[in-house]
């Protein structure tokens, strides 16, 4: 982080968006009054990678239904990255974002990115797809656009002149800044790896947090994507929720609920570890954020925040001094505690077993519904799998489950995910 205050794309004042707000009509009237956000958190900025870009490190999510009057409380209350794309809430949340901007009129002061969610593997119908988000966003440019989603199985596209000519025509075209993607799958070291290798990717947005940060694989990657100085933002930073009173079978090591899980409370509550942090008024949720910027290589953090209280506490956290070496102890009990508890994405163990359906997809899709409580997206996604990837039925669970080194009850996660997505 550069430390840095708010002078760049972050830049503007409450005063000047309420000022501006008042000009756009009435908007600023969407800002409740008395809003706990009624000061602009000043966050820092940070220079995000070779787009030399200097941005907030705290960046708002919208793959939920969000409404017009949360982004403009968000605006008012400092978040000038924001982070879409053409699938979130069917181009809705698209529509939402370029409402407010437009009518702030405060499309220059936020750093936008979305992304091509379909079709990503014909790179003729990539303009097709940017112009209906610009449409949709009502702008005539983002500033970073990217690959939504990049799954191993499509890690040769990284590499294909087409995909690479088709991102490079749309930066000459002055429609993006730069070219990016983002990644939550199994293989992400190795996408991580590859974006960094390719030459034309600039950013890219991982899920990355307390939970999976300790990997000799993906430090190995992160340490390449720095080298090629790409833009490194995290999401996902909360990693799987936790809350005491849950079940989870945990080996007898915690107690806590595995995405779900069997009802089995026992041993001490992994929300413990935290207490220490709790009792210097952190929220698990906040510290979750800083451990994130305690890495030294990821740049900023994208939040998904459904809620004017998480989006006072994520600014909060954003912009609050740096976890102390006790602290970043504290977490990583935790971490350790609840390892048994949540999907490491690592389906190279357990997806062969299984007979090849996707794992730590479905999981992910789960956490989505029970964790995150979009069922909607959730069973669109388990939906879009082929019907082999999701063929559950046909899968040996108890194989899959035997070959889980983190001991997740993967049989009885997998029977709930086809039972509540199918
Ligand atoms: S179920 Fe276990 S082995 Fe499979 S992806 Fe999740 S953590 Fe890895």
């Amino acid at each position: 982080m550069d430390g840095t205050r708010n002078d760049g794309i972050g830049g503007g004042s409450r005063r000047e968006f309420l000022k501006t707000a008042a000009v756009a009509g009435g908007a600023a009237a969407l800002v409740p009054a008395g809003s706990a956000l009624a000061d602009t958190t000043e966050l820092p900025t940070v220079t995000l990678g070779k787009t030399g870009q200097k941005v907030p490190a705290l960046g708002m999510g919208t793959s939920w239904a969000v409404q017009p009057s949360f982004v403009q409380a968000a605006l008012a209350a400092g978040v000038r990255y924001i982070d879409t794309s053409e699938n979130y809430e069917g181009g809705r949340a698209e529509e939402t974002l370029g409402v407010v901007l437009e009518r702030t009129k405060m499309r220059k002061e936020v750093y936008l990115v979305t992304k091509n969610g379909r079709n990503k593997k014909n790179p003729a119908a990539y303009e097709e797809r940017l112009n209906g988000s610009l449409k949709r966003l009502r702008t005539d440019y983002v500033d970073c656009y990217y690959l939504h989603g990049l799954e191993g199985r499509e890690i040769a596209l990284l590499k294909d002149p087409e995909v690479k000519a088709s991102f490079e025509r749309l930066k000459k075209s002055g429609k993006i800044r730069f070219c990016g993607l983002s990644c939550h799958d199994g293989m992400l070291p190795e996408i991580v790896t590859a974006a960094a290798e390719c030459g034309w990717i600039d950013q890219i947005m991982i899920a990355y947090n307390f939970q999976t940060m300790d990997g000799d694989a993906i430090r190995r990657a992160l340490d390449a994507a720095a080298k090629a100085n790409l833009g490194l933002v995290a999401m996902k930073s909360q990693g799987t929720p936790q809350g005491p009173g849950g079940g989870g079978r945990g080996r007898g090591r915690g107690r806590g609920r595995a995405s779900g899980g069997a009802e089995a409370p026992q041993g001490p509550n992994p929300l413990d570890k935290l207490k220490g942090l709790m009792e210097k008024g952190f929220k698990k949720e906040q510290a979750a954020i800083q451990a994130i910027f305690h890495d030294g290589r990821m740049q900023a953090v994208v939040s998904e925040m459904t809620n004017r209280d998480q989006l006072r506490d994520n600014l909060a956290a954003a912009a609050r001094p740096k976890l102390s070496l006790r602290d970043q102890q504290l977490l990583e009990e935790y971490r350790q505690a609840t390892a048994h508890l949540y999907c490491h994405g690592c389906d190279h163990h357990c997806g062969p077993a299984a007979g090849g359906i996707a794992v730590a997809d479905i999981l992910r899709f789960l956490r989505y519904d029970e964790a995150y409580g979009k069922r909607t997206r959730a069973r669109e996604l388990f939906q879009a799998l082929s019907p082999e990837a999701r063929d559950i039925a046909r899968a040996d669970l108890a194989a899959a489950e035997a070959a889980c080194p983190h001991g997740l009850p993967v049989a009885d996660l997998l029977r709930r995910a086809e039972s509540r997505l199918g």
